[in-house]
């Protein structure tokens, strides 16, 4: 049995060195028998751009708490409980929700309190739980559908569109008949926005680097009414001088923003073009997923059908074994993954 820490708090780009595998330390059985934790089988384990915020040094108040050097890993996983002390939950059933990165993780209140039971006869994939099934696909459905306040008719653009989040929206977007645009970083995945996720257009934003603005405004001649904000910075800029007049943006996460060090923070002059947001009665509004757990009975209920009937799809990058998983999550930040990132564990 195995775990993956971190070593040490990080400051700009994580890497391989910061993570280690070690061997785990035996179940604490006594923490494992405390009422209302569950001893489980990690079977997934989810790579998510939030983890890197949490490798830094907690230095300001954040909602969700920073790791601990020296401890395992944690994260959003599928798996198979082994022991259960929570009411509900018994042996063999399959769940999602926070574990470790480690092949068995003792899941103790409150982290127990969200771990959802998975019907195994879904006949979707297990690793879904991860992504579609799970976070990011709650985080796409409350971000466009609640967030967004999305009308037909309208223009969409998303931002690292290809991604866990990214693909859903376009998708989402694309069945309430609005235009949908996405960016992305490669060639690969502006093919699969097109071709696979049904986006109206798309566009490699590295080769408009120059000119983000312009390559907007190519693909929204009269303005965007919606922009689901995924990375920040130079994109927000280009988007803020094309945005329509009432026009909503739904700050879901910043990842260009997550990897500057100190020292490019304190440089930074900050986002410009933010006159738009008055001359165009924009408006922006932040929100994170777990602020809306009440609502995932009503975004399975309508999700489920759309997989089943093919009208959604799911694209995965899965990684095999736990010994992957660093490679895994720091690829998030340089584009590796192409699609959601999944690590699958083959338990010894
Ligand atoms: P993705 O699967 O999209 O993976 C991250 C992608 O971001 C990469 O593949 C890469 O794609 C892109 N990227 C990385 N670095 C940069 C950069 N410097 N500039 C532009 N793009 C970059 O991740 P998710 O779909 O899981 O997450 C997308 C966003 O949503 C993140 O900002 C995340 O923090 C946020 N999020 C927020 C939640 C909330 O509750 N508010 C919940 C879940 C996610 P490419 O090749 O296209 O550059």
């Amino acid at each position: 049995s195995r775990r993956v820490i971190l070593k040490d708090y990080v400051e700009g780009y994580p890497t391989e060195e910061h993570m280690e595998l070690l061997p785990a330390a035996a179940v604490d059985e006594a923490a494992a028998a405390e009422e209302g934790s569950v001893l489980v089988k990690n079977l997934y384990l989810s790579c998510d751009p939030y983890m890197r915020p949490k490798m830094s040094r907690p230095l300001h108040q954040s909602y969700t708490a920073a790791f601990v050097p020296g401890a395992a890993i944690t994260g959003y996983g599928v798996s198979e409980v082994v022991r259960s002390s929570r009411p509900g939950l018994a042996a063999g059933d399959l769940v999602w929700g926070m574990t470790g990165w480690e092949d068995y993780s003792v899941v103790k209140p409150p982290f127990t309190a969200i771990l959802t039971k998975i019907q195994p006869d879904d006949g979707v994939p297990l690793s879904y739980y991860t992504g579609i099934l799970g976070m990011p696909g709650l985080t796409a459905y409350v971000g466009f559908h609640h967030i967004c306040s999305p009308k037909a008719g309208e223009t969409v653009f998303v931002s690292a569109a290809s991604g866990a989040v990214g693909q859903l929206v376009g998708q989402f977007a694309r069945l309430l008949g609005c235009h949908v645009v996405g960016s992305a970083g490669s060639k690969e995945k502006v093919d699969l926005l097109i071709n696979k996720f049904g986006f109206h257009d798309a566009f490699n934003y590295k080769e408009e680097d120059g000119d983000l603005a312009g390559a907007l405004k190519k693909r929204f001649p009269d303005g965007i009414d919606v922009y689901f904000e995924n990375v920040g910075g130079k994109m927000l800029e280009a988007v803020l001088l094309n945005m329509k007049v009432h026009g909503r943006i739904a700050v879901c996460g910043l990842i260009s923003q997550y990897n500057l060090t100190a020292g490019e923070k304190e440089a930074d002059v900050g986002v410009r073009n933010l006159t738009s947001l008055v001359s165009k009665r924009i408006k922006m509004q932040g929100f994170i997923e777990p602020d809306h757990k009440h609502l995932y009975p009503e975004y399975m209920a309508w999700v489920l059908p759309h997989i089943k009937e093919g009208r959604v799809v799911y694209v995965e990058d899965v990684a095999d074994g736990l010994e992957a998983a660093p490679g895994a999550l720091i690829g998030l930040y340089h584009g590796r993954n192409v699609g959601k990132q999944v690590v699958r564990l083959t338990n010894p």
